[in-house]
């Protein structure tokens, strides 16, 4: 069975676009294929971090991975700091990349610009990334365009290190993701909802109450568009477009809706529907944190199996 994987970095509070993007879809490919779904916790290091922050927004992510519906007994959940061999595989594959390599990824750029004192892990983290994947040795990696470059790095790492020392990694084809919504920020539909957004207001998070998810999309930029086709995607109407594309990603529909007011009044029902059921289940297992921690814990004790071999085979063919 082919594998498949995704991981989600706890950073902050996770937003209806990784719910509508990201989380729906792992929730339907559970029955198939092998699915590890894992939380990056390595990968929230790279900029500065409050380990009790870090702690806090870990357990948040497993909690809703489960509230979600993503199911132990269909796929395997873990936690990336919990299966050791991520760091160390790290460190073959820097001892594989080129510093050139690394400079030219345009996120580093971006991150790194400006800002006086970068960590040396956010510089290295595309090989983190790459040894996340090729540990598990999936066929293919199935990213969005702004992990692009990162996983042709780990293609490129891949074959290099299997011509210089053997055939140990799978080399995996990059696909494009499962089409799944992409949801903009309601602020600046310009840009994509992060749940790292410095201003909150075009965010909606998993786990705001109802009467929040309303302001916010209450104060939603729409358009001055006050025509009978007001209520229409189109270019020029980004954040109209958005709004559609939420209402029926939430299963709602823009039948017969001729204001703006009256279609955020049908975003707002159909994001609280879908995210009723998902918080009630999140109260419930919030309230048994042991539980949780156990599922991930069984998780990542699978994947030390899975990965140890992938591993000793890297080891073996460097010479340690
Ligand atoms: P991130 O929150 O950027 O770490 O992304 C985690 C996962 O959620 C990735 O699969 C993203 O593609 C997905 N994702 C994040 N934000 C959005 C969004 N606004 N719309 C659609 N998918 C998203």
């Amino acid at each position: 069975m082919d594998r498949s994987l995704s991981l989600i970095t706890p950073t902050g509070h996770l937003t209806l676009g990784n719910l509508l993007g990201a989380l729906r879809g792992m929730v339907a490919a559970q029955d198939a294929g092998d699915c590890f779904f894992g939380i990056s916790d390595l990968h929230a290091m790279t900029t500065g971090h409050e380990p009790a922050s870090l702690r806090a927004a870990v357990a948040e992510v497993s909690t809703l991975f489960l509230a979600a519906g993503l199911d132990p007994a269909r796929a395997t959940l873990f936690r990336q700091s919990q299966v050791p061999a991520h760091r160390e595989l790290t460190y073959l594959l820097e001892c594989t990349a080129y510093t050139g390599e690394l400079n030219r990824m345009i996120q580093f750029k971006e991150k790194g610009r400006g800002v006086a004192s970068t960590r040396a892990s956010l510089y290295t983290y595309p090989v983190l990334m790459a040894a996340d994947i090729l540990l598990y040795r999936p066929s293919s990696v199935p990213v969005g365009d702004d992990q692009r470059q990162h996983v042709e790095l780990t293609r490129d790492l891949a074959i290099r290190f299997n011509s210089t020392y053997g055939p140990v990694f799978t080399v995996p084809e990059v696909t494009l993701p499962r089409a799944g919504a992409r949801v903009m920020d309601l602020q600046s539909p310009g840009s994509k909802m992060s749940k790292s957004a410095v201003a909150d207001a075009g965010v909606i998070r998993l786990l705001d109450p109802p009467d929040v998810v309303r302001r916010k999309v209450a104060r939603a930029v729409t358009d001055s568009d006050t025509g009978p086709d007001a209520v229409r995607a189109a270019g020029d109407k980004p954040g109209v477009t958005n709004l559609l594309d939420i209402l029926t990603a939430c299963g709602g529909s823009a039948d017969g809706l001729t204001t703006y007011g009256a279609l955020k009044s049908a975003v707002t029902e159909a994001v609280v529907a879908v995210l009723e059921p998902l918080q009630k289940a999140y109260t419930e297992l919030a309230a048994d944190p042991a539980y949780v921690a156990s599922v991930f814990a069984a998780g990542s004790a699978r994947c030390r199996d899975v990965t140890a071999p992938v591993l000793a085979a890297a080891d073996a063919a460097v010479g340690l």
